[in-house]
Parts: structure tokens; C-alpha cells; sequence
């Protein structure tokens, strides 16, 4: 059916301006964002950042810029008001962060703004209070030549942004992390974020990138940058790469810059990801911060309402100065290795000479220090599920479990396909599993128990281990502190984002000098501190991050245990992310394929 014609109506003022600010301040820390862009656009040498009860509550951005003139006030909350471009033509050069002098006005029209600011030459500084987009109050105040915006109540006249926006605690956690991600590229910045009071980030100036990366990520990791450097016709790039060592499980961790301004570009990050190949196991992203310098008339800025996308008038010279940048740091881990598996593997020798004769060298795991030795399968495969498992909640794939009398049982063969797929007869056909979600399933099921009863058993480390985290790990390990003592963990949190290590849960030997760690981290960092969605995701990414992944050999005995181990399970027929560990071909189907029904 057709639709009947209704009149058009131009909307109004207030509504085209409701709009336009819900592009602009997607979320809480999009007004941190746009705040901190027009600092560094003022050339400030220090930006502080204060939140208070939330970003959504109280956020003050405090600069020493260049200020506002008194006069420019009122331009600068209007719609388009910018002093960074003139003309269309400037698009072609802008140098800014900012330039569609849009970010200010979105921001006073859901939220109430005040703003005080001072020029180096102005007598005396002026402040303004907007009201839904309003300046409602003008007044001299005292104050260094600088900017102060404070942001209340954001989205207080918005409550559909209201119902969609994340925890204040992810928030933050956003906030420091895009406040990190600036301070990356501007070194000559003093960067200070606080929380409630407590200071979260403070980063002095630096003329050093590896400093600025340390002052973040903490002490250990600068010392596993490799630098980069390259050039192309127009551009130039540097920065720095993470060795394999710090690969991280998502891609929170990469920054790349467009002449200072952050950006993201999938296909640089994959060339960059590329580089790397097998040093890095699959599902593992590497850290890096990369700096283009572009001519600025090569480069499309004006692509996308929050600035976060950019356009190359020259992609495969860009594509191509990275990759070969990245291709030549790498170099310096030159011989390249690859840990193979337990010698045990019957096509171990066929892997080493295969390596050999791809020029690889093969380290073996008895070659390498005790920390880098890759986890012996058998140990990590098996651990016997307690007697009543939890029952799983989540959705459950359609693949039926199997009944006792209908699992693979001893001495059945196994065929392993790609050292991913496990194939076993059973009664009425064969199955096929995937090795990492069957095994997923096992890990999960007992977390899961172990957190809903009682506290897990602890290993000391025998030399406690002291962490620097970031101030979103640091802040996230605060909140799930107490869950993470369940586990087995024995953590103190010390000042300065830096924890010391002192016990992991007994039964875990994927620590990895405690990556595992920042993975569980990350993982659960939009949880709520005491949630029951906390626990599921707690236990889903410890299993994740501690089982066996595809393209892993394992011996006949490790695939009985793990086939085992999932039919042990409450809900063996899907992984705790609801994709199936196993599918099954009945004979029926073989026989109808073949012809012979
Ligand atoms: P844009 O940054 O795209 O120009 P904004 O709405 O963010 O638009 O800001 C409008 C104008 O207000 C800017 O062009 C700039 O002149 C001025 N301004 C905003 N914040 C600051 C600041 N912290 N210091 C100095 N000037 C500022
Ligand atoms: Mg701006």
C-alpha cells in the first residue's frame, strides 16, 4: 500500500539545532573530545581536565591558550562561528582540529555551559552562562589569559541520548583513553585528567614519543617500541610500533595521526597488522602510534560530522609508505621466529623443516626463558568441571546435545583438520568441533561456578609482579576488584595506576607476564562493578583468554581430554559466545548424499 502525500513543513530552529548537536555530541566524552580540540587548537601548553560525578554531571576543560576576545563571544556559540577557516577554499590547508565551528553551540544546546576566558592582552577575562544555547548571563572575571568551559547536566533536555549512553564509570575510562590518544601526538602538552579528585592521568611535556607512551602505559612497554620511519611523495611517517610481545586483544590500543589530528583508517591499521604476520597470533592486534605529515591539500578532512575520518587524495602512496615503514622497523626482530608446538605433535619435525625452508628460525619451547614458554596443552587443557555447574543462561545454538551413550568414547580415533577442527565418530555419524569454542565452553562453566561459590584457589607468584596500567585499566581493575580476588587473583593497587601482582589463580598458565591481565580488563570494562552480567563476562573472557586457540596441534591425548570436557559440560552445544562448538553429520545424511535412501 501506498502511502498518502503529507505536507512538508520546514522544522524549526530549535529542532534543526537538536539535530545538528546530536551528531556532533554523540556521547558524554564527545564533549570532552571537541573541548580538548579547541584547547590544542589555542595552542595551550597545559590542558587540565576535571570530572565530577560523571561527564554527564561536571566536566571542566581549563586551557592556557589564547583565549577568546569579548567581543568574539557570542560568534563563537553561533552555528558555523569558527576563527580557523574563511573561505571553501580553506578546507584545502586547515591546520586545525576544528573548523566547522559547530562544537561549541551543539554542546550549550544540551547542556548548560559556562564558559571564562581571557586574552594575553585583554585587561581582564569575561565569563558567559548559555542556557539552551543562550547566553543568558555576561560577566568580568578574574583570571590568567586562558579558556575554561564547564559543562553541567549534559543532555539534561535529551532524554532519548539519555536512556542510550554506556555507565559514567565507561565513560571515563573513554575519556582518559581519548585523552591519552591527544597526548600522543601533542608531547609538548601537559596533560592532567581527574576523576572525583583523584588525578588519573598526569603527563608532563616531552619532546620524546617513547617517554609519552610510557607516561601511559607504563615503564615496561616503551621499552618494547621499535621506531618507525618512512617516507613517500608528500608525506612522511613516524612513530613507533609495539613489539610482538605487547600485542593487545583489540585495537583500543593503536593510534594513528593525520598531521596531529587522530584518525581512524582500517585498512592502515590492517597493512600495519600485516606487517607483522605470523609474530602475532591471530585475534592479537599490535600497539602502535603512527604520525602521517601530509600535504595538507592531499588530505580530505571534511569526510565525516565528528572529524574521525579522513581521505587521502593519494591512497596507495600513503598505504604504501606505511607498510614499507613498518615492514623496515620490524626488521631489527630479525631472525624472526615462530614458537612450534610440544615436540610430541607427530608433524612437528615436518613444521620445523617446512619453517626452516622458509627461512624462519624455529625456536622450540625448551629453547626460550621460562616466562616466554609457550603453555604445555596438556596442562592447559584439562581441568575437570566440578560436580554442579551453573546453569548457562545465554542463548544456546540449535545443534542438540548428544546423549551419553552417543559420545565418543575411549580409544575412539580423532582426526585433527588444520589443527583446528577435531573430527570423532559417534554413534550415528561424526562430529566435528572447534577446538577453541569446545574448550571455551569447558573454561567457562567452571569460572563461572568458581565466582558464584566460593574463592578459587591462589598460586603466589614467586616474585610478585608489579604492573603499571593505564588510568582506564587502572580504574576498571578498582571496580572489579573484588571479583577478580573470587578468581584467585591477589592484586594491590598502589598509587600512580601501578598494582603489584602477588598471586593468580592456581589452575592458570596463560599469565603472560600479565597480559592476561589487560585482557580480562579490557574485556569488562562496560560492566557495572557488582552486575551478574559482570560474572558472565568475567568468565567468558578468562576462558577465552586461557584455552587453546585454532591452528594449535594437539596430540591425540589433548583432543580426547577436550572433547571430554565438553561433553562434561552443562551446555556443551555452544561456546559462551553462542557460536556452536560442534556440528554433527549423521549417517542418514551420508546416506541421502551418496545416494543410498
Ligand atoms: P571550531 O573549533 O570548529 O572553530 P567551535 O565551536 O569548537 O568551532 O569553537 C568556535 C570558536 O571558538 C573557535 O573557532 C575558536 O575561535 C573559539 N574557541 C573555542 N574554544 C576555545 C579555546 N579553548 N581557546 C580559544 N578559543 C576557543
Ligand atoms: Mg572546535
Amino acid at each position: 500500500m501506498i502511502a498518502a502525500p503529507r505536507r512538508i513543513d520546514v522544522l524549526s530552529p530549535e529542532v534543526i539545532a537538536q539535530i545538528a548537536a546530536g551528531e556532533t555530541v554523540e556521547r558524554p566524552a564527545s564533549v570532552l573530545k571537541e573541548l580538548v580540540e579547541n584547547s590544542l587548537d589555542a595552542g595551550a601548553t597545559r590542558v587540565r581536565v576535571d570530572i565530577e560525578g560523571g561527564l554527564d554531571h561536571l566536566l571542566r576543560v581549563s586551557d592556557d591558550g589564547c583565549g577568546i576576545d569579548a567581543a568574539d563571544l557570542a560568534a563563537a556559540f553561533t552555528r558555523h562561528g569558527t576563527s580557523k577557516i574563511a573561505r571553501a577554499e580553506d578546507l584545502l590547508a586547515v591546520r586545525t582540529m576544528g573548523f566547522r565551528g559547530e562544537a561549541l553551540p551543539s554542546i550549550a544546546q544540551v547542556a548548560r555551559v559556562t564558559l571564562t576566558t581571557r586574552t594575553a592582552h585583554a585587561a581582564e577575562g569575561t565569563e558567559v552562562r548559555l542556557d539552551a544555547g543562550r547566553i543568558v548571563q555576561t560577566r568580568p572575571v578574574a583570571r590568567a589569559p586562558g579558556t575554561t568551559v564547564v559543562v553541567e547536566d549534559l543532555f539534561w533536555n535529551v532524554p532519548a541520548r539519555r536512556k542510550f549512553m554506556k555507565s559514567p564509570a565507561t565513560e571515563v575510562r573513554v575519556a582518559s583513553r581519548m585523552m591519552s590518544a591527544y597526548a600522543m601526538a601533542a608531547l609538548n602538552v601537559a596533560f592532567t585528567l581527574t576523576n572525583d579528585g583523584r588525578e588519573m592521568l598526569q603527563l608532563a611535556p616531552t619532546d620524546n614519543l617513547r617517554a609519552r607512551v610510557g607516561a601511559v602505559y607504563g615503564h615496561a612497554a616503551a621499552e618494547q617500541l621499535l621506531e618507525i620511519h618512512g617516507e613517500g611523495p608528500g608525506l612522511v611517517v613516524r612513530g613507533v610500533l609495539g613489539t610482538p610481545e605487547i600485542a593487545r586483544s583489540s585495537r583500543e590500543h593503536q593510534y594513528l595521526f593525520v598531521n596531529d589530528r587522530p584518525v581512524q583508517h582500517p585498512l592502515l591499521a590492517y597493512l600495519v597488522r600485516r606487517a607483522f604476520g605470523t609474530m602475532i597470533p591471530d585475534g592479537r592486534h599490535p600497539f602502535f602510534v603512527i604520525l602521517l605529515t601530509v600535504a595538507p591539500d592531499m588530505v580530505d578532512v571534511n569526510v565525516h560530522p565528528t572529524k574521525r575520518e579522513v581521505r587521502f587524495a593519494r591512497d596507495g602512496d600513503v598505504s604504501h609508505a606505511v607498510m614499507r615503514a613498518a615492514e623496515r622497523a620490524l626488521r631489527a626482530l630479525e631472525p624472526r621466529f615462530e614458537v612450534v608446538a610440544p615436540s610430541a605433535h607427530p608433524f612437528a619435525a615436518d613444521r620445523t623443516m617446512a619453517m626452516a625452508a622458509a627461512g624462519l628460525r624455529v625456536v622450540t619451547p625448551d629453547m626460550l626463558p621460562p616466562s616466554e614458554r609457550q603453555i604445555s596443552l596438556a596442562d592447559a587443557l584439562y581441568t575437570p568441571a566440578p560436580a554442579n555447574v551453573a546453569p548457562y543462561t545465554g542463548e544456546s545454538a540449535e545443534a542438540p546435545a548428544l546423549s551419553a551413550d552417543e559420545r565418543p568414547g575411549h580409544g575412539t580415533p580423532f582426526w585433527h583438520l588444520h589443527d583446528t577442527w577435531i573430527f570423532a565418530p559417534v554413534r550415528s555419524g561424526f562430529i566435528i568441533l572447534d577446538q577453541h569454542a569446545a574448550h571455551e565452553r569447558a573454561a567457562y562453566e567452571r569460572i563461572r561456578a568458581q565466582l558464584l561459590e566460593t574463592r578459587a584457589p591462589s598460586q603466589e607468584l614467586l616474585f610478585p609482579q608489579v604492573m603499571e596500567l593505564t588510568a582506564a585499566e587502572y580504574d576498571g581493575l578498582l571496580a572489579i576488584q573484588g571479583t577478580l580476588d573470587q578468581l584467585g587473583f591477589d592484586i594491590r593497587a598502589m598509587s600512580g595506576n601501578t598494582i603489584v601482582v602477588r598471586g593468580i589463580p592456581s589452575d592458570l598458565k596463560a599469565w603472560a607476564s600479565g597480559m592476561f591481565l589487560r585482557d580480562l580488563l579490557e574485556d569488562t570494562e562496560e560492566y557495572e562493578a557488582s552486575s551478574p552480567a559482570l560474572v558472565d563476562a568475567l568468565a567468558a573472557s578468562y576462558a577465552c583468554h586461557s584455552v587453546v586457540r585454532a591452528n594449535q596441534p594437539l596430540t591425540t591425548e589433548e583432543m580426547a581430554a577436550l572433547v571430554d570436557g565438553l561433553f562434561r559440560t552443562e551446555h556443551p552445544e555452544s561456546c559462551p559466545h553462542g557460536r556452536p562448538t560442534f556440528v554433527r553429520i549423521g549417517v542418514d545424511e551420508l546416506e541421502r548424499r551418496f545416494g543410498r535412501r
